[in-house]
């Protein structure tokens, strides 16, 4: 696989995420883009992706793994420190808005956190 093709699969990878402005699971990904990709190659763009700071990934229900795009981020500082709603109902997945405090916790250091708020979204509360 040559270097064109990476850059083109990372395109096409990114304007998926264009399309839908929610977050995107791999298995979404994978079924939208199975014509054309296979699934080693997709799971590669999307590690490489989430290095570069462009997207975040973090675990859904079932231990789904989902991206959404990062605002802020850098290769080095990934500040994605927000929760992440999932509607029970649709199944429909995205980013908040606001920020859940981490607590001091003495003599420990947290790298990492992961909220997954679960419930029904705006449309299925209708
Ligand atoms: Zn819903
Ligand atoms: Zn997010």
């Amino acid at each position: 696989m040559g270097i064109v093709r990476k850059t083109q699969s990372v395109k096409k990878i990114l304007s998926e995420f264009q399309k839908a402005p929610k977050a995107l699971s791999t298995l979404d990904l994978i079924d939208r883009l199975k014509e054309d990709y296979n699934k080693t190659t997709i799971y590669r763009v999307l590690d490489r992706l989430e290095d570069d700071g462009v997207l975040h990934s973090f675990q859904g229900h079932n231990g789904v793994k989902w991206y959404a795009k990062c605002v802020d981020c850098t290769k080095t500082n990934h500040s994605d420190i927000h929760p992440h709603f999932q509607c029970i109902s649709c199944g429909q997945t995205d980013c908040l808005d606001v920020s859940v405090p981490i607590p001091n916790i003495p003599n420990r250091e947290v790298s990492f956190s992961q909220f997954l708020l679960q419930g029904r979204c705006e449309k299925c509360l209708v």
